[in-house]
């Protein structure tokens, strides 16, 4: 066996990501960019606001700055803008040593995983979910458990009561969810940490919240509440890949509820994980966001192609909820089976996820990360696949 055999399962799901990939570059030789509509990404393509450039300028111009390591955790001067920002949003009073700066979202759910969760427990989430789950479930050498949602992908507060066991260790929610698009409102994360807290007592265990909002800028109309205010033993977690389209330079950050139970060992922790596995988040780039605590890409974009987006589809009698955050539609499969839909879809030259690789079946996902002439010009194509799928 040339690789350890624990990995051979891991590397099989991700050639399956890598190979739509691929896919997605084959189509554009073979057909030409404009005649593929490659929706599969959640690559932001909306540029950075001005002021980053500007800020990376500013510091790659300034003659002190260090590019050398700092504390693990993250510059002090930035884990503080961070604590100042969540304290002005949320008045829950963050000291900076409660923040640890990361690499990305991925990598701070890599730490605080590592941080709180024992070889064979269990995390509790909701399907549909974000696929890296299963890997940083794997890396902590955890079992990743998931829990059904309601029809229009909210919290099923009955189902997670009686998905929580004695193993379960952390629940794990994420909203702007992907691949839904639904936000979770006050009510259910109310509820969500009532459960939480009963049944913490009820075994004997703190039950840790874990909250990953990567998109929680990304929302129309609504507004993201924020679980540091319903549910003490919390970590919220997000990145700026996101809100300042900067996925490829991979940072982010944690932060622990400081009434958390043990709130300064998990942040401690986190930080060590964080150590062993990467040394520190990108030097340059804590810089960059920790003066740009509160900045956003132009969310009106992302709206505009989601009307779009929706209309079009509806016009081409496909089912779905109006996505209120992020930026993914996930419709119904017109037929059960959606990897075979999404083939009939690949005959159109549209390139969509299944919902199935989200612990969603019966439904495929649909990224508008993408310019409005590629949403525009699939049109035709999602409605001959749906004649297909009829017939
Ligand atoms: N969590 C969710 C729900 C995501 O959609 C993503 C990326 O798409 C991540 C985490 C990882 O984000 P990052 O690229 O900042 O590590």
């Amino acid at each position: 066996m040339p690789i350890a055999e624990k990995m051979v399962k891991v590397v099989e799901a991700a050639s399956m990501i890598r190979k739509m990939f691929e896919e997605g570059i084959r189509m554009r030789e073979k057909y030409g960019a404009d005649n593929v509509f490659d929706f599969s990404l959640g690559n932001p393509d909306v540029p950075p606001p001005a002021v980053v450039k500007d800020t990376l300028n500013d510091l790659i111009n300034d003659k002190t700055f260090s590019h050398g390591y700092m504390p693990n955790p993250g510059f002090p001067n930035v884990r503080q803008a961070v604590a100042d920002y969540l304290n002005k949003e949320t008045g829950v009073g963050l000291t900076p040593d409660l923040v640890v700066m990361s690499v990305g979202a991925a990598g701070a759910l890599n730490d605080t995983l590592k941080a709180l969760v024992n070889p064979g427990e269990e995390i509790l989430t909701p399907a549909p979910y974000f696929v890296g789950y299963n890997q940083y479930a794997f890396i902590a050498g955890a079992v990743l458990k998931t829990v059904s949602s309601t029809p229009d992908f909210h919290l099923d507060l009955n189902a997670i009561e009686e998905a929580i066991t004695p193993k379960t260790r952390v629940m794990l929610i994420n909203s702007p969810n992907n691949p839904t698009g639904a936000v979770y409102t006050r009510e259910e994360l109310t509820g969500l940490g009532e459960i939480l807290e009963q049944k913490s007592r009820e075994f004997g265990k703190r039950i840790y919240l874990i909250s990953d909002e990567p998109y929680r800028k990304i929302v129309y109309d609504v507004d993201v509440p924020w679980v540091f205010d319903i549910y003490d033993h919390t970590i919220v977690l997000t990145s700026y890949s996101k809100e300042l389209s900067l996925a490829g330079e991979r940072i982010g950050y944690l932060a622990v509820h400081p009434r958390a139970e043990d709130a300064g060992l998990i942040a401690g922790a986190a930080g060590v994980a964080n150590t062993m596995m990467v040394v520190n988040a990108p030097a340059l780039f804590q810089q960059v966001v920790g003066r740009l605590q509160g900045v956003t890409v132009d969310i009106g974009i992302y709206r505009k192609r989601r009307d779009m987006f929706c209309q079009g589809l509806s016009k081409a009698g496909y089912e779905f909820d109006i996505p209120q955050g992020a930026f993914y539609l996930f419709p119904k499969s017109p037929i059960q089976d959606d990897l075979e839909f999404v083939n009939l879809l690949k005959q159109e030259n549209i390139l969509a996820v299944p919902g199935t690789g989200f612990g969603g079946p019966g439904h495929f996902r649909l990224s508008y990360a993408v310019p409005e002439a590629a949403i525009q010009g699939s049109f035709e194509g999602f409605k001959r696949a749906m004649e297909k799928a009829k017939k």
